[in-house]
């Protein structure tokens, strides 16, 4: 009987008491045993309006908190808390049903209660979100779940025993009867037409009522609505197109414009610039003021942006303080002329508390600097880093690609790889580094210190000028095998970053002077080679030079490493660095050796001529050596 056929119940019977007491058929008796009955009767659906206020109440919280901008996560704890808390239940929790390459399985979504939140983490030894629990295979529960319905079991044991297959029954025996589980319920949720999961009660009761039930599908619907609006959101989302920050257009939105953009300027046969701008010190601003501060500073320079624009500009954030601008039919004059006025704008008004801020300025304009969109947002990356290195404050114009010295790539990865803390160095190196990248007319003699001052961080024995040796030897080699300046200038990039994985090794392993055991071995051999790939490889202009450092470790007869390439599938320049780096580190002391002579480093090269390296490496290697051209 339901709660509201109760309370007509109770009218009748009340009406009939009423019409007794008038029509004074009935005994005084009579009337005093009704009114007991119906105490009893009062209390009873006191009792029920009680529960079913708390059910309402829960429901109307969760609705609430669906309602704000709370996570999914946040909504399915609070109703799991609520079923365990307030509404009587002892555990409670929503699993979802998972694929993967070993099958079906459930991951928990929420869950709360004492099986979960003490037994799990003291007996199993386990956090319950991070188990792998198996589908129950409990035939009954796939019927249910296949019709929708609702499934009651005094069965908890056999519940647990079948999703965590390892576990120990006296364990879980121990945990029931100390919990005072006596049944579970199991509600299946779906989403979008088809199973998505289910919600399990544990109750200290052998037998649901039937509101009882009728209540729990209820809730399991409200979790369904949950995870329905959990996944429009995400749509929403992902179909944003501004940033909800600063209301400029997000880099989503401006890298399908800048697609559009490209099909439009070839068809038109017209330019378009972009204009990447960085604002200068954030971190410092941050760290003096807060990121209330900070994001002033970037909201500051977002509405400038805004200002600025035509209608047919899109300005975008980019993530964090990085904004680019499109300008449609605008060539680098323009650009320039529109880029100044921006940054003088910028420098221009002073903000509370922080003062004056500033922003460092690249661009690029397509068909002028590159027909090839991805080459040209690398262009006009590498002119804001121009500017940042020449004082920051400035535009810089990108220059083509084929006009960009190796020099000028080597600055740009090493100020990529300190500005952005792509390596663990401490801060007064990094920052006497930067100081060095960013000298006004950086010459080839700098390029070097910047390296071996980064070789010596992880290896003390590292003499100054090594670097310069590495790469000149490196060059004449190359020369003698007729390599094209273009590759050329590649090795020399390549001497200067091959061993940047290096900085990413736990000291203690590189001056160990007793033999390394095989797993700190492998360590040392490969961890650097993928360190390295990792480092470099979000660095624009130097993909090519990945391949080179990686192959680097190669010997000529297919015993090196990471491929056991042999032969003329290593590239040429990773042969050359091999018995370059091998060179350099026989005339070095080593933990477990001390340094050789030259004549006897050149022997020890020679010998391993034809397996290491080719022969005629080998035999190229000694000629120059010996050659007084070569003379260190
Ligand atoms: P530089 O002049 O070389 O660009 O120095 P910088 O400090 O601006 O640049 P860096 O890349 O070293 O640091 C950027 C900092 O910006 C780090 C990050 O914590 C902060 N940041 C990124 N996004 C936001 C944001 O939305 N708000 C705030 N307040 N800070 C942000
Ligand atoms: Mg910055």
């Amino acid at each position: 009987m339901g709660i509201f056929d109760g309370i007509k119940n109770f009218k009748k019977q009340l009406d009939k008491v009423e019409t007794s007491i008038y029509s004074g058929k009935q005994s005084l008796l009579e009337v005093y045993e009704l009114n007991l009955k119906l105490e009893a009767e009062i209390a009873k659906r006191t009792r029920e309006l009680d529960t079913a206020n708390k059910q309402m109440l829960t429901l109307q919280h969760i609705w609430d908190m669906m309602n704000s901008s709370k996570p999914l996560s946040s909504v399915l704890n609070a109703i799991v808390t609520s079923l365990q808390g307030e509404l009587g239940y002892l555990h409670s929790c929503i699993a979802k049903k998972m694929t993967d390459g070993e099958g079906e399985y459930l991951q928990m979504m929420a869950c709360s209660g004492s099986l979960f939140d003490g037994i799990f983490r003291s007996l199993f030894d386990c956090d319950p979100y991070e188990m792998r629990f198996n589908s129950p295979n409990i035939d009954e529960i796939y019927e249910s779940i296949e019709e929708d319905k609702i499934y009651q079991s005094k069965d908890v044991l056999e519940l647990i025993k079948k999703t965590i297959p390892d576990i120990s029954e006296e364990v879980v025996i121990k945990g029931l009867g100390a919990t005072g589980t006596k049944a579970y319920i199991l509600i299946p949720l779906t989403y979008n037409h088809s199973h998505f999961g289910s919600l399990v009660v544990f109750s200290s009761r052998e037998d649901a009522a039937e509101n009882e039930l009728k209540f729990l599908k209820l809730f399991s619907k409200q979790i369904e609505l949950a995870i329905t609006i959990a996944g429009l959101f995400q749509t929403v989302k992902e179909q944003a197109v501004t940033d909800s920050m600063t209301g400029l257009y997000n880099r989503r939105y401006f890298e399908e414009f800048l697609q559009k953009e490209v099909l439009r300027s070839k068809r038109q046969n017209t330019k378009f610039s972009i204009i990447g701008i960085d604002l200068d010190h954030l971190k410092k601003i941050n760290d003096k003021f807060g990121h209330t501060y900070g994001d002033m500073a970037i909201k500051a320079i977002s509405e400038i942006l805004k200002s600025s624009c035509r209608t047919i500009d899109i300005a975008a954030r980019m993530g964090g303080e990085e904004f680019n601008v499109i300008l449609p039919g605008v060539d680098s004059q323009g650009a320039i002329i529109f880029a100044e006025r921006i940054r003088k704008t910028i420098e221009a008004i002073p903000l509370e508390k922080i003062g004056h801020i500033t922003a460092s300025i690249g661009l690029g304009t397509f068909k002028e600097h590159s027909e090839d969109i991805y080459e040209l947002e690398e262009l006009v990356d590498h002119a804001m880093y121009e500017s940042k290195r020449a004082g920051r404050n400035r535009v810089t114009v990108a220059k083509p690609a084929s006009e960009t010295s190796w020099q000028e790539i080597a600055i740009n990865a090493f100020t990529d790889i300190l500005t952005k803390h792509r390596i663990p160095i401490d801060k007064r190196t990094s920052n006497l580094l930067n100081k060095k990248l960013q000298e006004m007319n950086i010459n080839n003699e700098m390029l070097y210190q910047v390296s071996d001052l980064l070789v010596s961080t992880y290896n003390p024995k590292h003499a100054v000028g090594i670097t310069k040796k590495k790469v000149f030897l490196a060059t004449l080699l190359a020369k003698r095998f007729e390599l094209p300046k273009e590759n050329v200038d590649k090795l020399k990039i390549a001497v200067l970053l091959y061993d940047i994985g290096n900085t990413m090794l736990p000291k203690d392993l590189l001056s160990k002077t007793e033999p390394l055991n095989e797993e700190e071995f492998a360590s040392i051999k490969q961890h650097p080679l993928i360190a390295a790939r990792e480092i470099l490889k979000p660095i624009s202009n130097i993909g090519d030079i990945i391949p080179i450092i990686e192959k680097h470790h190669e010997n000529w007869n297919g015993t090196g490493y990471p491929e056991h390439l042999s032969g003329d599938n290593i590239p040429i320049e990773s042969q050359i660095i091999l018995i370059v780096d091998s060179y350099f580190a026989l005339l070095e002391d080593r933990p477990y050796r001390t340094a050789m002579s030259k004549q006897d480093a050149i022997k020890t090269i020679l010998v391993e001529s034809g397996s290491k390296w080719s022969t005629a490496l080998a035999d190229e290697f000694a000629s120059v050596i010996n050659n007084e051209d070569f003379n260190d």
